[in-house]
């Protein structure tokens, strides 16, 4: 179905439904209460400079010992911090992020994925973000904020182990959702779901599950992307089922096809979608830039969660990235984008051809439409744990064994993730060499 006509159909289907988003916290999100200091500080933010305050604790940057800088971009170009900005830069800063990279960031949401929520009424939780501190830190607050003890959660299986790190310990019960090289499998999720009754979602106690995590591109570990097709049928089923999906999407700039696939986010009519994206890949990692996006109620009260833990992402990286897409514009980061995938696709198909020429006859994987992994399931080896973390060493070449990426990371799986980001052609080549000569002495 064409997207506007799927829109349309989907906000007439649900006219009726307000989303109860108090149903989906956990006790501890509900227990965060707005810090004064905090609120405060956002005031500052957006008051003019006749402003005389006397409120916050903040320090006096006056006695820190950087004065400016200049930060030279490989294009030629320079980001500057002059005393002013450098001074703004070292101070504390609101918990949701500075307000120009939240409006930028909005407007690339807005042209991106073109969320139906922005346009609605308030009832059905309007579009809002804010920054974190990555995508990781924005993940684990999320998993905080709406999954308590016993829950039931649905998730891709296999999954980042990030997410298992962050997810696991909350005493959930973890339930994996099977997927192929399309990503999460529709039929399968319903298959799940059908030992529960849609009617009891909204019963107090019921166990239905009320959160979906996956990993929409370029998954990590599988490098599956899912299609449209798959993506409406597992919005269909939140809605039936009434549970939220959060949609983990930090290779979605890294697709190596165009058009680039529709996101949750763009089908969200309900607002039922919390979306992270992340800077990492595509700007840097160490600058620790992500972004939340979703229904206002929700996000509002992840900054909460914010406010009690790092306060907020550091404002002099804030900054520095703010200034990096002003002179950009949407044209010149879409640009960047473009030499960011072309490189990544050129890895992709250098790793490809090397997996062709050493692997073929101990291994099967798929060709990854986004992201910077290669999902191997080695031929005639039940488990990599051993080969990889003893005998791989020996020969010096190291992947990352399948089953850190499972929740009972003992059990056998026969895969191994190798990366395509760091090394170059000529090392991938050698080290696919080496797996193979690894594979055949272990059968
Ligand atoms: N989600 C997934 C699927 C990832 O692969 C990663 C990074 N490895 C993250 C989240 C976290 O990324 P960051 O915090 O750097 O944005």
């Amino acid at each position: 179905m064409d997207s506007k006509i799927c829109k349309i159909f989907f906000f007439y289907k649900r006219l009726l439904r307000n989303m109860n988003y108090s149903r989906f916290l956990t006790a501890v999100s509900m227990a965060r209460r707005p810090s004064p200091i905090r609120i405060l500080t956002e005031l500052q933010q957006r008051s003019p400079p006749s402003l005389i305050s006397l409120a916050g604790g903040a320090p006096n940057p006056n006695t820190f010992p950087f004065h400016s800088a200049t930060i030279q971009m490989k294009n030629g170009e320079t980001v500057l911090f002059d005393e002013t900005m450098m001074k703004r830069a070292l101070q504390y800063s609101g918990s949701s992020g500075i307000p120009e990279l939240v409006s930028w960031m909005k407007l690339l949401q807005m042209r991106l994925h073109d969320p139906p929520t922005a346009a609605y009424s308030p009832e059905r939780g309007q579009m809002e973000l804010c920054v974190t501190t990555g995508s990781q830190e924005g993940l684990c607050k999320v998993f905080e904020m709406l999954v308590s003890p016993g829950d039931n959660v649905l998730l891709d299986a296999p999954t980042y182990s990030g997410t298992l790190a962050a997810v696991q310990p909350l005493g959930c019960n973890i339930i994996n959702v099977p997927s192929d090289q399309y990503g999460m499998i529709p039929d399968a999720l319903r298959d799940i779901l059908a030992r529960w009754d849609p009617a009891d979602e909204q019963k107090p106690g019921s166990s239905v599950p009320r959160v979906l995590y996956t990993i929409p591109n370029g998954g990590n570990p599988t490098g599956a992307s899912m299609t449209a097709e798959r993506k409406q049928k597992v919005y269909e089923l939140a809605q039936n089922y009434d549970f939220l999906i959060i949609e983990d999407d930090p290779y979605y700039f890294l697709q190596f096809q165009k058009p680039w696939a529709p996101t949750f986010l763009s089908m969200d009519v309900d607002g039922r979608v919390i979306r992270t994206d992340s800077f990492s890949k595509i700007l840097s990692s160490g600058l620790r830039i992500g972004f939340v996006t979703g229904p206002k109620p929700l996000v509002d009260r992840l900054v909460l969660h914010i406010q009690a833990s790092t306060m907020h992402t550091s404002t002099f990286t804030q900054l520095m990235v703010s200034q990096l897409l002003q002179v950009w514009g949407q044209e010149g980061f879409l640009k960047h984008i473009d030499s960011v995938v072309e490189f990544y696709r050129a890895q992709r198909d250098a790793m490809l051809s090397s997996a062709d020429k050493w692997l073929k006859d101990v291994a099967e994987w798929h060709a990854p439409a986004a992201g910077m992994f290669l999902w191997i399931k080695l031929k005639g080896i039940k488990d990599t744990q051993k080969l990889i973390m003893e005998k791989a060493l020996e020969k010096e070449v190291l992947l990352v064994p399948g089953g850190v990426f499972q929740i009972h990371s003992s059990e056998a799986c026969p895969y191994v993730r190798a990366a395509f980001s760091l090394s170059t052609p000529q090392q991938i080549d050698e080290a696919f060499k080496r797996l193979s000569t690894l594979i055949k002495e272990a059968l």
